[in-house]
Order: structure tokens, then C-alpha cells, then sequence
């Protein structure tokens, strides 16, 4: 018998899913009292995420449970064999999606079958990609406090600056959380992960290596539909690169700010940093 009511909010590690942890603690203490934090850990996430989410962990004075995947990612790829793109997301499925349902499976096993309300960190001027059922699984409650309560861009950054965590570090030079390979990266977003952290880029471009040995033939492969890692930090492309971000940026600027796509200029929703899809609740909100 479903009579269980369970809250959970996943945290991405993003500055959303925090700031909304934090709403949820000031405004609603008995949610907060009740909630679960949980966090999906693909193992391959930015080593600031990592700071970020004890930081928040400290702060909140709650525990976020980390919930790992059955598999790691070495062991996935090696599964599927081709690399997880935007049309073929497979990690999320593995590492974000099956997770947490093992989560509830457990959950429900252990205290009994319910509904799971599920806190979602979209705002209210982003409201349009708020959905009831956007899980698609009949025991989820989708709940947006943001869009119930007219929380936008800037009260997100002013709730996050009083609860002394700030933004994550990444924010420096990403725009976005998630694991240090996202395929939804932009290809300005991996020259900023070569400068931040080389060594994680050189595990990302050994994947490629593997899959495209000296004299291979075959079209190559990677995480870009378009460019190899070994050749993005090619001088003459790394500079081409640049270049074209910074000329984008300059575009964005000078477009009306009224314009949809630069409401969220911070967030190229719609760019080729565009995720999109419902999993990407779990990696980047
Ligand atoms: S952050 Fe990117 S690579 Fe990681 S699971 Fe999400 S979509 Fe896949």
C-alpha cells in the first residue's frame, strides 16, 4: 500500500539544486526537517564539486547521501563501447537515472512503498521547463518551489550569497556541473578544462587515443561529433576557438537582453552547452 510520503531533492553540485536546498531550510523547515539530500556521484565529477558539496553538506547541517553507480565509468564504456553524446546519453541512464530508481527501490523495500516528492530546482523564469510527470515514474511528485514562488536568477544568487556558500568554484571557468568529460561541453569548456585541470583532460583525451590508435582508418571517434581532444589544443584551433567564444559573447551582448536565449546568459540553455533533456536535472540544475 502506497501511504508513504518520502522528499528528496538531488543536488547536482549546481548552483540551483543548492540554492533551493537553502530555500528549503529557511522557508519550509518541515521539509527541511524531513528531506533527504542526496547527490548521484558519477565518480567523475569535478574535483570542486566535490569541495562545493561538503561545503553545503556543512552548511545545511544535514547529510547528503552519495549514491554511487553500480559500475564506473572505465567498466561502462568498455560495455557500450562508443562514447555517451547528447543524442546517446547512455551515462546518465547508468550513472545518474538507475542509481537513484536503485535508491528508491531500496528505500521502498526498507520503509515501505510511498510517494516520493521530489524537490527540482528549475526557476520561475524558467518555469517552461517545469513538468509534472517529467519523470515519468508514477510514484514521483515533481515539486518546483522556485516557480511556485517566483524565485528567479537573481533571488537564486542572493539566497546563495546569505547562506555563505556562494558558487561553486568551477564557475570560474564552467558554466556547468557534471562529470569532467560531459559531452555536452562546449569546446571553449574543454580548453578551460586543459588550463584548470590537465591531468583530468589527458584522462579524457586517453579514451579517444584508445579508440583511435596511429593509422586507424576509421572516421575517428571522441567526445566532440566534429573535433578530437589532441587536436582542439592545437595552437592554431585552440586560438580559433577562442575566438569564436569571445565573438559569441560579444553577440550576446549587443542582443536585446529581452531576447529569450539571454535571459539565461549565464546558461547558454540553447547553444551547444544545451542539455535539454529530463536527466540532465540530475547532472547540471
Ligand atoms: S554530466 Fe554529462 S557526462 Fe556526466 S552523466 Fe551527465 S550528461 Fe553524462
Amino acid at each position: 500500500m502506497k501511504d508513504k510520503e518520502y522528499h528528496i531533492l538531488s543536488l547536482s553540485g549546481g548552483k540551483d539544486s543548492t540554492a533551493l536546498a537553502f530555500y528549503i531550510k529557511d522557508n519550509m523547515p518541515e521539509i527541511h526537517e524531513k528531506i533527504e539530500y542526496i547527490f548521484c556521484d558519477t565518480e567523475c565529477e569535478l574535483p570542486e564539486t566535490y569541495d562545493y558539496l561538503n561545503k553545503i553538506e556543512l552548511f545545511l547541517g544535514k547529510e547528503i547521501k552519495r549514491i554511487k553507480p553500480y559500475k564506473n565509468f572505465e567498466y561502462l564504456m568498455a560495455m557500450y563501447n562508443y562514447f555517451p553524446s547528447p543524442i546517446k546519453r547512455w551515462c546518465t541512464v547508468e550513472m545518474k537515472t538507475k542509481p537513484f530508481r536503485k535508491y528508491v527501490y531500496d528505500m521502498f523495500k526498507e520503509r515501505g512503498e510511498g510517494t516520493i516528492h521530489l524537490y527540482i530546482g528549475i526557476r520561475a523564469d524558467e518555469s517552461f521547463r517545469a513538468a509534472k510527470g517529467k519523470y515519468g515514474d508514477s510514484y514521483i511528485e515533481e515539486e518546483y518551489p522556485f516557480v511556485d514562488n517566483g524565485i528567479t536568477h537573481s533571488d537564486v544568487m542572493d539566497i546563495l550569497e546569505k547562506a555563505g556558500v556562494g558558487l561553486p568554484d568551477y564557475y570560474k571557468w564552467s558554466k556547468r556541473s557534471g562529470c569532467y568529460f560531459c559531452p555536452f561541453q562546449s569546446k571553449m569548456t574543454w580548453l578551460n578544462l586543459y588550463d584548470n585541470h590537465p591531468d583530468l583532460f589527458e584522462k579524457a583525451k586517453a579514451f579517444e587515443d584508445e579508440k583511435n590508435p596511429e593509422g586507424c582508418e576509421f572516421k575517428p571517434v571522441g567526445w566532440n561529433l566534429d573535433m578530437l581532444l589532441k587536436d582542439m589544443i592545437k595552437p592554431e584551433n585552440a586560438k580559433k576557438i577562442r575566438e569564436d567564444f569571445e565573438r559569441k559573447q560579444q553577440k550576446k551582448k549587443q542582443e536585446s537582453p529581452r531576447k529569450l536565449i539571454n535571459m539565461f546568459a549565464d546558461e547558454p540553455m540553447f547553444d551547444e552547452d544545451d542539455c535539454g533533456e529530463n536527466g540532465c536535472l540530475f547532472c547540471h540544475i
